[in-house]
Protein backbone atom coordinates (compact mmCIF):
# COMPACT_ATOMS: atom_id res chain seq x y z
CA UNK A 1 0.00 0.00 0.00
CA UNK A 2 1.01 3.21 -0.93
CA UNK A 3 2.57 5.29 2.36
CA UNK A 4 2.58 9.11 2.84
CA UNK A 5 3.69 11.38 5.42
CA UNK A 6 2.35 15.05 6.75
CA UNK A 7 2.04 16.96 9.74
CA UNK A 8 -0.84 16.78 11.85
CA UNK A 9 -2.61 17.92 15.08
CA UNK A 10 -4.67 14.72 14.85
CA UNK A 11 -5.00 13.07 18.74
CA UNK A 12 -6.60 9.84 17.41
CA UNK A 13 -5.77 7.87 14.44
CA UNK A 14 -8.73 8.06 11.83
CA UNK A 15 -9.67 6.51 8.81
CA UNK A 16 -11.85 8.07 6.35
CA UNK A 17 -12.75 9.01 2.63
CA UNK A 18 -11.50 11.98 0.88
CA UNK A 19 -13.70 14.14 -0.48
CA UNK A 20 -12.52 17.94 -2.08
CA UNK A 21 -13.60 20.78 -0.90
CA UNK A 22 -14.73 22.26 -3.76
CA UNK A 23 -14.08 20.66 -7.78
CA UNK A 24 -10.97 23.78 -7.78
CA UNK A 25 -9.63 23.08 -4.82
CA UNK A 26 -6.38 20.82 -3.11
CA UNK A 27 -7.86 21.25 0.34
CA UNK A 28 -9.69 18.03 1.02
CA UNK A 29 -12.17 16.94 3.76
CA UNK A 30 -11.75 13.58 5.35
CA UNK A 31 -15.18 11.96 6.27
CA UNK A 32 -14.54 9.35 8.94
CA UNK A 33 -18.94 7.86 8.52
CA UNK A 34 -21.24 9.96 6.22
CA UNK A 35 -20.65 12.44 3.63
CA UNK A 36 -21.56 15.89 5.37
CA UNK A 37 -19.74 18.34 7.24
CA UNK A 38 -19.35 17.81 11.03
CA UNK A 39 -17.28 18.10 13.93
CA UNK A 40 -15.77 14.69 13.67
CA UNK A 41 -14.45 16.29 9.85
CA UNK A 42 -10.97 16.39 9.60
CA UNK A 43 -8.91 18.81 6.79
CA UNK A 44 -6.53 17.05 4.53
CA UNK A 45 -3.93 19.42 2.88
CA UNK A 46 -1.76 19.31 0.04
CA UNK A 47 1.70 20.89 0.53
CA UNK A 48 1.30 23.64 -2.08
CA UNK A 49 -2.06 24.01 -1.27
CA UNK A 50 -3.08 27.95 -1.46
CA UNK A 51 -6.26 27.41 1.10
CA UNK A 52 -6.02 28.88 4.09
CA UNK A 53 -6.41 26.20 7.15
CA UNK A 54 -7.60 26.70 10.45
CA UNK A 55 -4.95 25.06 12.72
CA UNK A 56 -7.67 25.48 15.65
CA UNK A 57 -9.17 22.40 14.00
CA UNK A 58 -7.92 19.18 13.05
CA UNK A 59 -5.85 18.69 9.96
CA UNK A 60 -3.02 17.29 8.58
CA UNK A 61 -0.82 18.45 5.56
CA UNK A 62 0.66 16.28 3.50
CA UNK A 63 4.86 16.78 3.13
CA UNK A 64 7.87 16.16 0.69
CA UNK A 65 5.50 13.45 -1.13
CA UNK A 66 4.17 13.08 -4.75
CA UNK A 67 1.42 11.07 -3.83
CA UNK A 68 -1.76 12.03 -5.65
CA UNK A 69 -4.76 11.79 -2.93
CA UNK A 70 -7.94 11.62 -5.49
CA UNK A 71 -11.06 12.59 -4.50
CA UNK A 72 -13.11 9.37 -2.56
CA UNK A 73 -9.96 7.72 -1.72
CA UNK A 74 -9.87 6.34 1.74
CA UNK A 75 -7.18 6.79 4.04
CA UNK A 76 -5.41 6.06 7.02
CA UNK A 77 -3.89 9.16 8.83
CA UNK A 78 -1.93 8.16 12.30
CA UNK A 79 -1.15 10.69 15.05
CA UNK A 80 2.53 10.60 14.09
CA UNK A 81 1.97 12.18 10.52
CA UNK A 82 2.70 8.82 9.04
CA UNK A 83 -0.72 8.20 6.16
CA UNK A 84 -1.68 5.11 4.13
CA UNK A 85 -3.86 4.54 0.90
CA UNK A 86 -6.17 2.04 1.95
CA UNK A 87 -8.30 2.58 -0.96
CA UNK A 88 -7.83 4.35 -4.73
CA UNK A 89 -11.15 5.10 -6.06
CA UNK A 90 -11.77 4.57 -9.18
CA UNK A 91 -9.30 0.95 -9.62
CA UNK A 92 -10.33 -2.51 -9.65
CA UNK A 93 -6.93 -3.54 -8.31
CA UNK A 94 -7.30 -2.36 -4.31
CA UNK A 95 -6.53 -5.05 -1.52
CA UNK A 96 -7.94 -5.68 1.59
CA UNK A 97 -6.01 -7.64 3.93
CA UNK A 98 -7.15 -9.86 6.13
CA UNK A 99 -4.24 -11.26 8.04
CA UNK A 100 -0.55 -11.61 7.75
CA UNK A 101 -0.60 -14.68 9.11
CA UNK A 102 -0.50 -18.10 6.71
CA UNK A 103 -0.52 -21.64 6.80
CA UNK A 104 2.40 -22.07 4.06
CA UNK A 105 5.68 -21.02 4.50
CA UNK A 106 6.68 -20.50 0.82
CA UNK A 107 10.00 -20.44 -0.23
CA UNK A 108 9.34 -17.27 -2.64
CA UNK A 109 6.67 -15.57 -0.49
CA UNK A 110 6.32 -11.47 -1.43
CA UNK A 111 5.02 -10.79 1.86
CA UNK A 112 6.58 -13.40 4.52
CA UNK A 113 3.54 -14.70 7.44
CA UNK A 114 4.56 -12.29 10.36
CA UNK A 115 3.79 -15.03 13.04
CA UNK A 116 1.78 -12.45 15.43
CA UNK A 117 -1.59 -11.90 16.27
CA UNK A 118 -3.13 -9.31 13.93
CA UNK A 119 -6.64 -7.96 13.74
CA UNK A 120 -7.79 -6.07 10.34
CA UNK A 121 -11.52 -6.60 10.76
CA UNK A 122 -12.57 -3.67 12.11
CA UNK A 123 -10.71 -1.69 9.32
CA UNK A 124 -11.85 -3.80 6.29
CA UNK A 125 -15.17 -3.49 7.29
CA UNK A 126 -14.88 0.39 8.08
CA UNK A 127 -13.13 0.80 4.51
CA UNK A 128 -16.07 -1.47 2.25
CA UNK A 129 -18.60 1.13 4.29
CA UNK A 130 -16.61 3.90 2.89
CA UNK A 131 -16.22 3.25 -0.34
CA UNK A 132 -18.41 5.61 -2.55
CA UNK A 133 -18.57 4.18 -5.63
CA UNK A 134 -18.68 0.40 -6.52
CA UNK A 135 -15.46 -1.05 -8.50
CA UNK A 136 -15.80 -3.75 -11.03
CA UNK A 137 -13.51 -6.18 -8.64
CA UNK A 138 -11.84 -5.88 -5.00
CA UNK A 139 -9.23 -8.40 -3.80
CA UNK A 140 -9.14 -10.20 -0.81
CA UNK A 141 -5.88 -11.64 0.29
CA UNK A 142 -3.30 -11.88 3.30
CA UNK A 143 -1.34 -13.80 4.37
CA UNK A 144 -3.80 -16.31 4.04
CA UNK A 145 -7.26 -14.50 4.23
CA UNK A 146 -9.48 -17.85 5.21
CA UNK A 147 -7.01 -18.92 8.33
CA UNK A 148 -8.95 -16.08 10.01
CA UNK A 149 -12.01 -17.36 8.82
CA UNK A 150 -14.89 -15.64 10.99
CA UNK A 151 -12.86 -12.07 9.80
CA UNK A 152 -12.78 -13.40 6.21
CA UNK A 153 -16.37 -14.55 6.08
CA UNK A 154 -17.77 -11.48 7.41
CA UNK A 155 -16.14 -9.22 5.34
CA UNK A 156 -17.17 -11.09 2.04
CA UNK A 157 -20.70 -10.70 3.28
CA UNK A 158 -20.51 -6.97 4.15
CA UNK A 159 -18.69 -6.75 0.60
CA UNK A 160 -21.29 -8.99 -0.64
CA UNK A 161 -24.16 -6.80 0.90
CA UNK A 162 -22.83 -3.23 0.55
CA UNK A 163 -21.37 -3.70 -3.01
CA UNK A 164 -23.82 -6.05 -5.06
CA UNK A 165 -22.06 -4.79 -8.38
CA UNK A 166 -18.63 -5.15 -7.22
CA UNK A 167 -16.84 -8.92 -7.70
CA UNK A 168 -14.42 -10.45 -4.99
CA UNK A 169 -11.34 -12.00 -6.30
CA UNK A 170 -9.89 -14.25 -3.07
CA UNK A 171 -5.94 -15.17 -3.00
CA UNK A 172 -5.87 -17.82 -1.34
CA UNK A 173 -4.23 -21.27 -0.97
CA UNK A 174 -7.29 -23.00 -0.91
CA UNK A 175 -6.27 -25.40 2.07
CA UNK A 176 -8.82 -24.70 4.14
CA UNK A 177 -11.35 -25.49 1.67
CA UNK A 178 -10.52 -29.28 1.99
CA UNK A 179 -13.02 -28.73 4.72
CA UNK A 180 -16.12 -28.86 2.34
CA UNK A 181 -18.58 -26.95 4.93
CA UNK A 182 -16.26 -24.15 4.35
CA UNK A 183 -16.29 -24.15 0.71
CA UNK A 184 -19.98 -24.37 0.89
CA UNK A 185 -19.93 -21.49 3.33
CA UNK A 186 -18.64 -19.26 0.85
CA UNK A 187 -20.46 -20.51 -1.66
CA UNK A 188 -23.82 -19.83 0.16
CA UNK A 189 -22.70 -16.27 0.91
CA UNK A 190 -21.56 -15.17 -2.86
CA UNK A 191 -21.06 -17.78 -5.32
CA UNK A 192 -21.44 -15.84 -7.83
CA UNK A 193 -19.67 -12.43 -7.28
CA UNK A 194 -16.62 -14.74 -5.78
CA UNK A 195 -13.81 -15.79 -8.30
CA UNK A 196 -10.53 -17.52 -6.30
CA UNK A 197 -6.94 -17.44 -7.49
CA UNK A 198 -5.02 -20.43 -5.86
CA UNK A 199 -1.30 -21.15 -6.20
CA UNK A 200 -0.18 -24.86 -7.32
CA UNK A 201 3.48 -24.81 -7.81
CA UNK A 202 3.44 -28.53 -9.73
CA UNK A 203 2.41 -31.89 -10.71
CA UNK A 204 3.84 -33.65 -7.55
CA UNK A 205 3.73 -33.46 -3.79
CA UNK A 206 7.24 -33.69 -2.45
CA UNK A 207 7.84 -30.40 -5.12
CA UNK A 208 4.52 -28.47 -4.31
CA UNK A 209 5.13 -29.27 -0.47
CA UNK A 210 8.85 -27.93 -0.68
CA UNK A 211 8.02 -24.97 -1.90
CA UNK A 212 5.16 -24.22 0.01
CA UNK A 213 7.24 -25.12 2.99
CA UNK A 214 4.14 -27.25 4.63
CA UNK A 215 4.14 -31.39 4.30
CA UNK A 216 0.83 -32.50 3.22
CA UNK A 217 -0.29 -28.98 1.72
CA UNK A 218 -0.35 -30.13 -1.91
CA UNK A 219 -3.24 -32.53 -0.93
CA UNK A 220 -5.15 -29.97 1.26
CA UNK A 221 -4.80 -27.45 -1.52
CA UNK A 222 -5.57 -30.24 -4.12
CA UNK A 223 -9.18 -31.30 -2.18
CA UNK A 224 -9.93 -27.43 -1.87
CA UNK A 225 -10.26 -27.03 -5.41
CA UNK A 226 -12.16 -30.22 -6.23
CA UNK A 227 -14.62 -28.67 -3.14
CA UNK A 228 -14.66 -25.07 -4.48
CA UNK A 229 -15.74 -26.39 -7.86
CA UNK A 230 -18.65 -28.62 -6.05
CA UNK A 231 -19.85 -25.60 -4.79
CA UNK A 232 -19.46 -23.29 -8.70
CA UNK A 233 -16.67 -21.49 -7.16
CA UNK A 234 -14.63 -20.32 -10.26
CA UNK A 235 -10.92 -20.34 -9.74
CA UNK A 236 -8.05 -19.01 -11.14
CA UNK A 237 -4.89 -21.64 -10.79
CA UNK A 238 -1.24 -19.56 -10.28
CA UNK A 239 1.80 -20.84 -10.60
CA UNK A 240 5.29 -19.36 -9.50
CA UNK A 241 7.84 -20.18 -11.54
CA UNK A 242 10.85 -20.90 -9.92
CA UNK A 243 14.25 -23.28 -10.17
CA UNK A 244 12.39 -26.00 -8.23
CA UNK A 245 9.14 -26.14 -10.84
CA UNK A 246 10.76 -25.18 -14.16
CA UNK A 247 11.27 -28.14 -15.61
CA UNK A 248 7.81 -29.40 -14.97
CA UNK A 249 5.24 -27.12 -16.17
CA UNK A 250 3.88 -29.34 -18.86
CA UNK A 251 3.42 -32.11 -17.02
CA UNK A 252 1.62 -29.48 -14.17
CA UNK A 253 -0.74 -28.73 -17.25
CA UNK A 254 -1.12 -32.21 -18.22
CA UNK A 255 -2.26 -32.78 -14.41
CA UNK A 256 -4.92 -29.83 -14.18
CA UNK A 257 -6.14 -30.65 -17.43
CA UNK A 258 -6.89 -34.33 -16.00
CA UNK A 259 -7.83 -33.46 -12.54
CA UNK A 260 -9.64 -29.86 -12.68
CA UNK A 261 -11.02 -29.23 -16.11
CA UNK A 262 -13.03 -26.73 -14.69
CA UNK A 263 -10.22 -24.42 -13.62
CA UNK A 264 -11.07 -20.97 -15.78
CA UNK A 265 -7.98 -19.84 -16.05
CA UNK A 266 -3.99 -20.55 -15.37
CA UNK A 267 -1.25 -17.92 -14.66
CA UNK A 268 2.35 -18.55 -15.21
CA UNK A 269 4.00 -16.02 -13.20
CA UNK A 270 7.00 -14.20 -12.89
CA UNK A 271 8.70 -14.01 -9.16
CA UNK A 272 8.72 -10.91 -7.01
CA UNK A 273 11.92 -10.32 -5.47
CA UNK A 274 10.98 -9.53 -2.13
CA UNK A 275 10.91 -11.27 0.89
CA UNK A 276 11.53 -15.17 1.08
CA UNK A 277 11.58 -14.52 -2.74
CA UNK A 278 15.01 -12.64 -1.66
CA UNK A 279 16.40 -14.47 1.06
CA UNK A 280 16.14 -17.75 -1.20
CA UNK A 281 17.26 -16.02 -4.20
CA UNK A 282 20.23 -18.28 -5.42
CA UNK A 283 18.46 -21.32 -4.71
CA UNK A 284 14.92 -20.08 -6.70
CA UNK A 285 15.77 -17.51 -9.21
CA UNK A 286 15.53 -18.41 -12.65
CA UNK A 287 16.52 -16.60 -15.76
CA UNK A 288 13.82 -15.97 -17.80
CA UNK A 289 15.94 -16.50 -21.41
CA UNK A 290 16.27 -19.98 -19.36
CA UNK A 291 12.91 -20.83 -18.85
CA UNK A 292 11.65 -19.93 -22.15
CA UNK A 293 11.58 -23.52 -23.28
CA UNK A 294 9.34 -24.46 -20.54
CA UNK A 295 7.09 -21.84 -20.60
CA UNK A 296 6.38 -22.34 -24.07
CA UNK A 297 5.76 -26.03 -24.10
CA UNK A 298 3.33 -25.26 -21.52
CA UNK A 299 1.41 -22.90 -23.07
CA UNK A 300 1.54 -25.29 -26.04
CA UNK A 301 0.15 -27.96 -23.76
CA UNK A 302 -2.66 -25.79 -22.66
CA UNK A 303 -3.56 -24.33 -25.90
CA UNK A 304 -4.11 -28.14 -27.30
CA UNK A 305 -6.90 -28.25 -24.09
CA UNK A 306 -8.06 -25.17 -24.82
CA UNK A 307 -7.06 -23.86 -21.81
CA UNK A 308 -6.78 -20.13 -21.21
CA UNK A 309 -3.53 -19.71 -19.95
CA UNK A 310 -1.60 -16.60 -19.81
CA UNK A 311 1.69 -14.99 -18.63
CA UNK A 312 1.92 -12.37 -15.48
CA UNK A 313 4.98 -10.14 -14.32
CA UNK A 314 7.11 -10.69 -17.68
CA UNK A 315 8.24 -7.64 -19.25
CA UNK A 316 8.17 -8.13 -22.49
CA UNK A 317 11.54 -7.79 -23.91
CA UNK A 318 12.50 -10.72 -21.75
CA UNK A 319 10.40 -13.68 -23.11
CA UNK A 320 10.32 -14.41 -27.11
CA UNK A 321 7.74 -12.28 -29.27
CA UNK A 322 5.42 -15.94 -29.68
CA UNK A 323 4.87 -15.30 -26.16
CA UNK A 324 4.00 -11.40 -26.02
CA UNK A 325 0.12 -12.62 -26.57
CA UNK A 326 -0.38 -14.05 -23.45
CA UNK A 327 1.77 -11.63 -21.21
CA UNK A 328 -0.73 -9.78 -19.43
CA UNK A 329 -0.28 -6.03 -17.67
CA UNK A 330 -0.43 -7.97 -14.18
CA UNK A 331 2.21 -5.38 -12.27
CA UNK A 332 0.03 -2.96 -9.88
CA UNK A 333 0.93 0.47 -10.55
CA UNK A 334 2.51 1.34 -7.00
CA UNK A 335 4.62 -1.58 -7.37
CA UNK A 336 5.64 -1.34 -11.00
CA UNK A 337 8.80 0.61 -12.86
CA UNK A 338 10.01 1.36 -15.96
CA UNK A 339 13.68 1.96 -16.14
CA UNK A 340 14.74 4.81 -18.30
CA UNK A 341 15.65 3.44 -21.84
CA UNK A 342 11.92 1.94 -21.51
CA UNK A 343 11.11 5.57 -22.92
CA UNK A 344 12.65 4.41 -26.42
CA UNK A 345 10.88 1.18 -26.76
CA UNK A 346 7.87 0.49 -28.98
CA UNK A 347 6.24 -1.65 -26.70
CA UNK A 348 6.29 0.01 -23.43
CA UNK A 349 2.17 0.80 -23.73
CA UNK A 350 1.77 -2.92 -23.87
CA UNK A 351 4.02 -3.98 -21.09
CA UNK A 352 3.81 -4.82 -17.26
CA UNK A 353 6.99 -2.91 -16.55
CA UNK A 354 9.36 -4.47 -14.07
CA UNK A 355 8.61 -4.87 -10.31
CA UNK A 356 10.79 -2.23 -8.29
CA UNK A 357 12.66 -4.95 -6.71
CA UNK A 358 13.03 -6.68 -9.35
CA UNK A 359 14.92 -3.70 -11.20
CA UNK A 360 19.19 -5.15 -9.75
CA UNK A 361 18.67 -9.12 -11.05
CA UNK A 362 16.56 -8.29 -14.20
CA UNK A 363 18.18 -5.01 -15.24
CA UNK A 364 20.43 -6.81 -17.87
CA UNK A 365 17.65 -8.42 -19.35
CA UNK A 366 15.81 -5.24 -20.03
CA UNK A 367 16.29 -4.25 -23.61
CA UNK A 368 13.91 -2.10 -25.28
CA UNK A 369 12.58 -3.44 -28.54
CA UNK A 370 13.05 -0.70 -31.33
S1 LIG B 1 12.30 -2.16 -22.46
FE1 LIG B 1 10.97 -1.62 -20.75
S2 LIG B 1 9.00 -1.18 -21.69
FE2 LIG B 1 10.20 -2.28 -23.22
S3 LIG B 1 9.62 -4.39 -22.96
FE3 LIG B 1 11.42 -4.06 -21.70
S4 LIG B 1 10.63 -3.53 -19.69
FE4 LIG B 1 8.95 -3.32 -21.12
Amino acid sequence: MKQFIGETNITNSIIGRVEKSNPESKLYYIYKNKCEYNKDTTYFLYDNSKDKINKNKNYFKLIGSSLQIKNHDIVLIQTSGNGTLLYENGKDDNTLIVTHNCNNECIMCSQPPRHEEDNYLSMNLKIVNLIKNQPNYLCISGGEPTIKWSDFIKLVELVNIKLPLTNVFILSNARVFSEYNKAQMLAKLAKDKVKIAVPLFSDTDDIHDYIAGIEGAFWETVNGLLNLHRVGISIEIRVIIMKQNVNRLSNLIYFIYHNFPFIEHIALMGLEITGNAKKNLNDIWIDPKVATSSIRNAILNANRRNMPISLYNFPLCTIPKYLWKYARKSISEWKRVFLPNCNECKVKKLCCGIFNTNIGVLQKNINPIL
